[in-house]
Order: C-alpha cells, then sequence, then structure tokens
C-alpha cells in the first residue's frame, strides 16, 4: 500500500510534533516554511557570539516532548539536553521586595508566610484546586479534538464544578490575599496571551503543571530543542523545505489536492495540515475556496491575544544578580492589562518579562559576556494603532533606560548588540492575524469547541494544529494539538482494520 502523502504547513512547535507523529504513524510527510529557519515562534539569531532564542523560553512538561521521541524508540536525551531551571520564576515589585517561585514546599512556605501567613494554607488549597484542574484540562482534556458540540457537553459538568467560567485572577483571589501573591500564581494566562482577569480559570492548571514537571532550558537555547525535533523529523525519512512559503491550498471537489509554492508550483497530497496563523490559512491560502472565504470571516470576528515587543540585546558583562526567568511587575497590574487588551495607545508604564538564560547556559554568550531578551506584552495591531517603525526605538529606549535603573546597572556602557521585534514584525515575518503573538484569545468562548477545529468542518482532508486551535497556545498546548490532530488524520488515512 502506498503510504498517505501530507503535507504540514509551518514549522512552528506544533507543526514539527504534528510532523514527527505523522512520519512515525507512516505518513510521507513535509513541511513547507515560509522562513529560512524552523521554529515558528521559536525562531533564533545569533550575533558577535550571542544567541537570541526569539520566542519560548520556558520550558514546562518535557514529557509531551519525550513522548514525539518514544514513538519511534528515540529518546530526547540522545539529542537535547536538558537543564532544570531553579528558581522557576523570580517575581519582582518596584516595592523591591520580590518572591522566588520554587519547587521546594518548604522554601515556598516561608516566602509566603513572610507576606501573609494565612495565606500559606490557602496556598495549599490553590495547588489541590490546580491539581484537579491540571487532570481535567489537561490530561483528560489537553490532547482531544472537539469537532461536535456533544463532546463539549460531556466535558461540561466537570468544567461547570471547577468554576471554569470564574478568571484565573478571580479563583486565586479566592484563596490567597496578599496582592502580590494573587499577581504570582495569576500572571501565567499572560504567557499564553490571556489576561488573569478574562482567562477562563482553567488555565490556572498550568501552576500544577510547572510543580510537577518542573521549568527546563534546553543546552545552547530552545532553538536546540527545535533542532532535535527537525533531527528526529528527518531521521524518521521526512521532509522539511524550508524558504518555502505556501501561496494556496488548492481544492477541488470539496476535498484539499495539495499546495502551491512559488518553488515547486503546484503538489499534491492526500491531506493539509495548517500550522499557520488560522485568519491567514483561510484568508489567504483558501481564498479560492467559498468555505476558505466564509471561515476567514467568521474566524476574524473573534478576539484575539495581545502583541509583544521584543527587546534582545547582548552585553560584555556577566549578571549574576539576575536569574533565569524575571517578571518585573510595573505599579500599575488590573489597569495596565486592561489598557493592553483594550485601549488604542501604548501604556506609559510596563510589566516586564526579562530572559537571561546565561543563569542556567553561559554558553548563550561569548566568554564573559551576557545574552538577554524583554518582553513587553502590547496592544495588537486591531487595538492600537501604532507606528513600530517609529515607536518601537523610543519604547526600547524607555524599557532599557527602566532596566538599568533597576536590574542592570551600566546596562547602556555595556552593550554589544541589540535588535527588537515588534507587532508589525509578527505580521510581516509569521502571517500572524493583527499581529498577535498567540492567535485567539484563550477566553472560555473560544476555548475546546469553540476554537478553530483540528479538522475543518467541511473540507475533510484539511486539518489544524497549533496556537489558533485546541487546547491553545504555549509549547505544551500545541505539542498537545498535535497529538489531537495526528489522532484524526491517522484515523482517517490509516483505519485500524475492524
Ligand atoms: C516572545 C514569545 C515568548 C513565548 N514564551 C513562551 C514560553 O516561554 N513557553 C511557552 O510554552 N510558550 C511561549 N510562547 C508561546 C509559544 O511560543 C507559541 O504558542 C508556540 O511556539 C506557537 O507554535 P505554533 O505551532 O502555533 O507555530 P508558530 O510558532 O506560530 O509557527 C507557525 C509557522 O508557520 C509558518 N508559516 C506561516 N505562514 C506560512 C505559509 N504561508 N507557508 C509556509 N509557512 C508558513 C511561520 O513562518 C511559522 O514558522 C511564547 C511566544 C512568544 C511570541
Amino acid at each position: 500500500m502506498n503510504k498517505p502523502r501530507a503535507a504540514v504547513i509551518g514549522s512552528g512547535f506544533g507543526g514539527l510534533a504534528l510532523a514527527v507523529r505523522l512520519q512515525s504513524a507512516g505518513f510521507d510527510t513535509t513541511i513547507f516554511e515560509s522562513r529560512d529557519k524552523p521554529g515558528g515562534r521559536a525562531y533564533v539569531w545569533k550575533e558577535e557570539g550571542f544567541t537570541f532564542d526569539a520566542g519560548p523560553t520556558v520550558i514546562t512538561d518535557p514529557d509531551c516532548l519525550n513522548e514525539l521521541f518514544a514513538l519511534s524508540g528515540r529518546k530526547l536525551s540522545d539529542y537535547v539536553e536538558l537543564i532544570s531551571v531553579d528558581p522557576f520564576y523570580r517575581l519582582c515589585w518596584e516595592d523591591g521586595t520580590h518572591f522566588d517561585y520554587v519547587n521546594d514546599q518548604a522554601e515556598l512556605d516561608r516566602q509566603i508566610a513572610a507576606r501573609n501567613p494565612a495565606d500559606v494554607a490557602g496556598y495549599q488549597r490553590f495547588l489541590k484546586y490546580s491539581e484537579s484542574l491540571f487532570q481535567e484540562g489537561y490530561v483528560k482534556l489537553g490532547h482531544v479534538p472537539f469537532l461536535d458540540f456533544k463532546s463539549m457537553l460531556s466535558a461540561a459538568p466537570q468544567l461547570m464544578k471547577l468554576e471554569a467560567w470564574r478568571s484565573v485572577y478571580s479563583k486565586v483571589s479566592t484563596f490567597v490575599q496578599d496582592e502580590h501573591l494573587r499577581q504570582a500564581l495569576s500572571f501565567h494566562t499572560l504567557l499564553v496571551g490571556g489576561s488573569p482577569f478574562a482567562t477562563s480559570s482553567i488555565y490556572a492548571l498550568i501552576h500544577a503543571l510547572e510543580r510537577r514537571g518542573g521549568v527546563w532550558f534546553p543546552r545552547g537555547g530552545t532553538s536546540v530543542l527545535i533542532a532535535g525535533l527537525v533531527k528526529l523529523f528527518e531521521d524518521l525519512g521526512g521532509t522539511l523545505r524550508l524558504d518555502s512559503p505556501v501561496r494556496e491550498i488548492r481544492t477541488a471537489d470539496g476535498r484539499t489536492k495539495g499546495v502551491v509554492t512559488d518553488a515547486g508550483g503546484f503538489e499534491a497530497f492526500d491531506a493539509v495540515a495548517s500550522n499557520a496563523d488560522v485568519v491567514h490559512t483561510y484568508d489567504k491560502l483558501l481564498s479560492g475556496d467559498a468555505r476558505g472565504r466564509a471561515a476567514a470571516k467568521a474566524v476574524k470576528r473573534k478576539r484575539f491575544s495581545p502583541s509583544l515587543f521584543v527587546l534582545h540585546f547582548g552585553l560584555k558583562t556577566p549578571q549574576p544578580q539576575l536569574r533565569h526567568h524575571t517578571i518585573c511587575f510595573g505599579s500599575r497590574f488590573r489597569e495596565l492589562i486592561g489598557e493592553i487588551y483594550g485601549k488604542n495607545a501604548l501604556a506609559k508604564d510596563f510589566s516586564l518579562y526579562l530572559h537571561s538564560p546565561c543563569a542556567t547556559d553561559p554558553g548563550m554568550a561569548p566568554p564573559g559576556g551576557s545574552t538577554h531578551y524583554v518582553l513587553s506584552p502590547v496592544p495588537h495591531t486591531g487595538t492600537a494603532d501604532i507606528d513600530w517603525s517609529v515607536e518601537g526605538p523610543r519604547y526600547a529606549e524607555t524599557i532599557l533606560k527602566y532596566l538599568e535603573e533597576r536590574y542592570i546597572p551600566n546596562l547602556s556602557r555595556d552593550m554589544v548588540v541589540s535588535r527588537i521585534f515588534t507587532p508589525a514584525d509578527f505580521s510581516s515575518e509569521l502571517n500572524a492575524h493583527l499581529g498577535s503573538a498567540f492567535s485567539l484569545e484563550p477566553i472560555l468562548t473560544q476555548s475546546a469547541f469553540f476554537r478553530t477545529h483540528n479538522r475543518d468542518d467541511q473540507i475533510p482532508n484539511l486539518y489544524f494544529v497549533g496556537a489558533g486551535t485546541h487546547p491553545g497556545a504555549g509549547i505544551p498546548g500545541v505539542v498537545g494539538s498535535a497529538k489531537a490532530t495526528a489522532g484524526l488524520m491517522i484515523d482517517d488515512f490509516m483505519p485500524v482494520p475492524a
């Protein structure tokens, strides 16, 4: 029997994980990636000895990655070394206090008690709640496709029991009283594009996910993990084509027939899976198909996550005072987030995530130096009309000044290289609708069945994988979506004989 031929459009974590699963299952799989390097949001730049990972740096649930290698009897550790990160994060506030979010219960209790003794017991109750969310939302539902409303209804009673309609922040506030602890236990939604004040409390499962599986960093950076997945895919016989943007998904008689690229023209495939942005896929790649046009209209009406302003910089000095992951809370939390999600302007203040990988892996910078990026959540281009070619350099200056005053003395003196990545770049480089950094906003009414389905409702051999599909953004999310999508494709093309 001929192997089914599958095209995967895009080599983000979701696209790669899907391609590995398909190739492991016996498909003949080709990935088409428009950029010159794989990884999507996990792209990489190397400059003057500094390695700048473009996107994900907090690697959680290594088991979801191990599983991809185990499918073919291989081991992740033969491809990539994961280093444990400790503390998981350092959270800093402008009043000069900080909280080290570690995986050592006694140390956590000590720090919580120093803030508010009553919150020690509250935290224990929160952890239990987060554990039950983890079992329901991640273990049971994190990698199953929600194709019909019935599947949603069957999950509903449990979700209601866990009060999934409440926001993460509101639920966290029922367990702990200290405002800084509330922020510490709810900021995670921002890492997957959600406001702590609007994202379903289901997302509080991230806390249990981190406590159980730890936080990791690949030696050499996230790009090494991407390279490991590419090598695994190629070792399995798959083909990756870089610099190969797909221009069209061709359809006829209600099915996809293949893809069109500039270099190769039309190429026939039995199945096409898109890891590209969902609006881009329906609106641009399927513009010749009535289904594409209708679906594009519908998905454009949904709410999209904000964008990010990312500033990478390399210093000629080490920065031993910094931990690997620092959250720098600004003076406002709720109000600032409200503006990021809804105001047609760039706020004057910010809350930042500072990445300093040399704390774990000094090889990310030339000897004696240090590599960093700082990220500020900002409105997407549909919310705020900002000319980033003008505002970007200005905003970078403001952020660098703030970091120099509070976190990195002599930053400007020691700077060797820097680069910025703005919402405009998310649009132009990644085809991201409105420059969103995380695709559809993870609110309850856009989750599971209400998110883009892993298989199109009308074109039966067209599939989706990645942040715009169930369960959503973040590496564990998109790797889970790949499991859901691969399951459908395997069932559709390789049914088990009765
Ligand atoms: C700055 C930043 C920091 C983050 N930090 C973390 C973190 O620490 N931990 C975490 O778990 N998550 C993090 N995330 C979220 C996480 O990175 C993403 O949710 C995830 O990587 C998205 O993967 P994806 O599979 O959806 O594909 P994407 O990464 O979106 O890749 C899609 C790919 O499709 C390609 N493509 C688009 N159009 C076409 C076309 N027409 N033809 C061919 N190819 C095309 C693009 O070039 C791209 O390579 C972060 C995100 C950002 C932006």
